[in-house]
């Protein structure tokens, strides 16, 4: 069992008083790490999917640590990355190509793997294929990992992966792992997570590869999509408030009744237990998740709460909207790591919230320098 002795006592760090969100790389390097387990600088470190919101956070943290080696690869060119850091060697490579993926993986002693073809319910639902096409990144990133000596290779699965039949109402029991099977996955999506965390369980059994899977349920917070059509519910509902917010017009458009259910992990949380299972002995897939039930109109609840507004809200029956309930059986991971994701949405918001109003209003200024400057 490993304990929890993170600095930020409630798992949460503050936003206002530290320099986690800072601008600047090197002050936002210099917090103390969110992983407090033994690290041995000397090993080389792959995150695959560093230029995306979580691979990111996991980047920062890496560096944090002191590896001396952290390398960062991504399908997109290091200029499109969520966050990008010099310290570590950013690389650019389409993982599932084959040679790239050991290309990838040379000298790599930890690798974990945060790449996928992925976005919210509006994405998943709408791109099945691309989403299984994620398969090949996985299952080329093992090859590798199995012909390169790879110490530790994690996946990271998602809770899509469960047996939607247990999920059709929002008073749901919370989901454990043996709920995965008979297997009745998200389609596309879920079924691909599935699939390649199987992959993971085969190649340790018949390979030898360490490998180590949790599945994330929906983590949210600063450096993530929030438009364009991959964000998923947490960004998307903030941007809407703020939208309202900032134009006056408080009216806002909700995906489905507002009564699905579902919990919310902040970003440190997510960041802090996948390096905790990478380094654990559990060797099947484990929640990764909080056990905070809300529905979708009390998270809009908490972020018009922060932002200081009473809206008006539609319901959109039409649009994807997911499985009626989702929470996260936290027994295991408890019995194993005795702890468990627990920052408060209400917290996780309150920074989320602040992020993503800075980057609007930020986008809104650099519009008006544009168009006043136009000939
Ligand atoms: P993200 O989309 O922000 O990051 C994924 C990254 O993978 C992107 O930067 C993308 O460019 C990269 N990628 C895609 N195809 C690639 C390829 N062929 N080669 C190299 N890189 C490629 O997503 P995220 O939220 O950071 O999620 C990370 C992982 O966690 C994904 O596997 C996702 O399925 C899983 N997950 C996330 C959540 C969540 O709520 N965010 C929930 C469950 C599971």
């Amino acid at each position: 069992m490993q304990n929890d002795t993170s600095p930020h006592t409630n798992g949460h760090r503050d936003a206002q008083s530290n320099s986690y969100l800072s601008p600047n790389t090197d002050e936002r390097l210099a917090a103390p790490p969110l992983y407090q387990g033994e690290a041995d600088p000397n090993r080389t470190v792959v995150v695959c999917g560093a230029g995306g919101f979580i691979g990111g956070h996991l980047v920062a943290d890496l560096l944090r640590q002191g590896y001396d080696t952290v390398r960062a690869v991504d399908i997109k060119t290091p200029d499109k990355w969520f966050q990008k850091f010099p310290q570590a060697d950013n690389r650019s490579l389409d993982l599932r190509e084959k040679d790239n993926c050991y290309r990838a993986l040379e000298d790599a002693d930890h690798v974990y793997n945060l790449a996928a073809d992925m976005g919210g319910m509006g994405f998943i639902e709408n791109n099945k294929a691309l989403c299984m096409l994620s398969v090949t990144i996985n299952t080329h990133l093992l090859m590798a990992a199995r012909d390169m000596d790879v110490d530790r290779y994690f996946y990271a699965s998602s809770a899509c992966v469960y047996n939607q039949e247990k999920q059709d109402t929002p008073d749901v029991e919370p989901l454990a792992e043996e709920d995965a099977y008979p297997a009745l996955p998200e389609d596309g999506y879920g079924w691909e997570k599935l699939f390649s965390e199987r992959m993971c369980r085969h190649f340790r059994e018949d390979f030898g590869v360490n490998t180590r899977v949790a599945r994330y349920h929906n983590v949210y917070g600063p450096f993530g999509t929030y438009d364009g059509g991959r964000e998923k519910a947490p960004a998307a509902l903030t941007r809407k408030v703020i939208e309202a917010e900032l134009s006056g017009d408080h009216e806002i458009v909700i995906w489905g009744n507002g009564e699905q259910t579902r919990s919310f992990q902040y970003i440190d949380d997510c960041v802090k237990g996948t390096q905790m299972i990478t380094h654990s002995d559990i060797e099947y897939p484990i929640n990764l998740g909080t056990s905070e039930l809300v529905t979708i109109n009390e998270l809009v609840d908490t972020v018009a709460d922060i932002a200081g507004i009473t809206l008006d809200r539609e319901y959109d029956l039409t649009k994807p909207q997911g499985v009626d309930g989702r929470n996260s059986d936290n027994t295991k991971i408890q019995e194993e790591l005795g702890w468990e994701p627990s920052i408060p949405l209400r917290d996780g918001i309150e920074v989320t919230y602040e992020w993503i109003k800075a980057q609007m209003l930020e986008h809104r200024e650099q519009e008006e320098r544009s168009v006043f400057t136009l000939p």
